[in-house]
């Protein structure tokens, strides 16, 4: 069973929103075993939106499109497929009741362009928008292909996907007259080899695969995510061939699951019962932000300290201003006092310190822009590494953050 997702809006043609809803969208369908087949994004143009229908229900089993289902006149999805399945919009009074009720304590909100939201296509099936006033629109066409349309507000759109559209998906699928195919997706990292080098390395083992099984380089920040996807493959064949892989990359392996980094840390640490702090200089927070990323953080995360300025090392971590006059902020001595001086301010287990060029300015000779010294403070010693992380300012500091977690994860292991 295939499927297609057509986001709807200028803003997204533009620039001025990023299409997230077809991420979450693609994730769901392929953990349900629908192969997606294609993405669509199109202006809030009438016949943009009907030519994207009409060519995609053309291909697929199962349109699904965001977007302009809003009260405004700029929200023409409606009329559009109205137009486009003959048919006209009558009053709901089932909606009327959700929307009156979703507006209760609003009625300011309760206007003459709000009561358009309960004015439905004739021919389609309504499926409840919980949270939203939009309601969500299914046609099912005679050869038994699925259309929905859904609103472009993330968390709507989420909630809609959830509860509706995938299990009136599932009930259908024998009336699509196809099943879900079964599509696993394995993930490792690895990290310390050049993509093209891993890919020589992997030469032998992607020749061998079967055709139904594919592998993906997903490079990021000096990472490289290695995705083997199997479509109608035996569970056991599919473990096999992820074994296979990782003893493959062993020496570069640093997670042998699809999960971020920052969550194998704090999974790890939460484990271990430990806890870490962090003095950021030129990462700025990056790591703090990241590590406090996810919920339940707060058992193993304690606090940071953004050192930017020299005075900030001297005066809150502790850094010898010899050390700062001598060997710089930049510099082996100078990341290790950092990460012993946020370990004790902070009464952690663990720390990690920051600090290097990154640019556009203040690169010299010895220290060109994109030079990173970090420090893992641990309970019994300190450990630092100097790197060089490229030219680009966000670049450097992705990839800083990412070494930090990196070998922290290595130092937990
Ligand atoms: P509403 O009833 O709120 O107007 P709608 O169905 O008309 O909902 P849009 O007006 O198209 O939806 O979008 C509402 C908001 O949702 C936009 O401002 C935008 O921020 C967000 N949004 C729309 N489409 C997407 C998308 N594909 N990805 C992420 N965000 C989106
Ligand atoms: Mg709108």
């Amino acid at each position: 069973m295939r499927a297609e997702i057509i986001t709807i809006g200028d803003e997204l043609l533009i620039g001025q929103v990023v299409d997230t809803n077809s991420a979450f969208m693609a994730e769901r369908l392929n953990e349900q075993g629908i192969e997606l087949f294609q993405i669509t994004s199109v202006h809030d143009d009438a016949n943009h939106i009907r030519q994207a229908v009409h060519e995609a229900l053309s291909r697929v089993e199962i349109v699904i499109t965001t977007g302009g289902l809003g009260p405004t006149k700029d929200d023409i999805t409606k009329h559009v497929l109205c137009d486009y399945f003959s048919t006209d919009l009558i009053p709901s009074a089932e909606v009327e009741t959700h929307v009156r009720d979703l507006y209760r304590d609003r009625p300011d909100v309760l206007n003459r362009l709000t009561e358009t939201q309960w004015l439905v296509p004739r021919s389609a099936i309504i499926l409840p928008n919980r949270v939203g006033s939009a309601p969500l629109m299914c046609w099912q066409l005679p050869s038994g292909k699925l259309l929905f349309s859904l609103p472009g507000v993330p968390y709507e759109m989420e909630i809609a996907m959830r509860e509706q559209v995938l299990p009136f998906i599932h009930r259908q699928s024998s009336a699509i007259g196809c099943q879900s195919s079964e599509i696993t997706h394995c993930t490792v990292m690895v990290s310390g080899i050049p993509e093209s080098s891993l890919a020589i390395h992997l030469e032998h083992f992607e020749q061998q695969l079967p055709a139904s099984v594919h592998l993906a380089y997903l490079p990021k920040d000096g990472t490289i995510r290695l995705r083997l996807s199997a479509y109608n493959v035996a569970h056991e064949q599919v473990v096999e061939l992820k074994a296979q892989l990782m003893n493959l990359v062993r020496e570069w392996l640093v997670i042998d699951e699809d999960v971020p980094i920052e969550l194998a840390v704090g999974q790890r640490l939460q484990q271990l019962g430990k806890t870490i702090s962090t003095a950021e200089s030129c990462t700025g927070g990056k790591l703090a932000a990241l590590l406090n990323r996810h919920a339940g953080s707060s058992a193993w995360y304690w606090g940071s300290v953004v050192a930017y300025d020299n005075s900030v090392k001297q005066n809150v971590l502790g850094v010898k201003s010899s050390t700062l006059n001598q060997a710089g902020a930049v510099s082996e001595a100078c990341v290790r006092e950092m990460a012993e001086g946020v370990r004790r301010l902070c009464g952690t287990d663990y720390a990690i310190a920051t600090s290097g060029i990154a640019g556009p300015s203040g690169g010299t000779q010895d220290k060109p822009i994109g030079t990173v010294w970090i420090a893992w403070a641990t309970p019994t010693t300190t450990y630092a590494e100097c790197f060089h992380l490229g030219k680009l300012r966000d670049q450097i500091t992705d990839r800083a953050t990412m070494r930090a977690l990196i070998r922290l994860l290595k130092i937990l292991q």
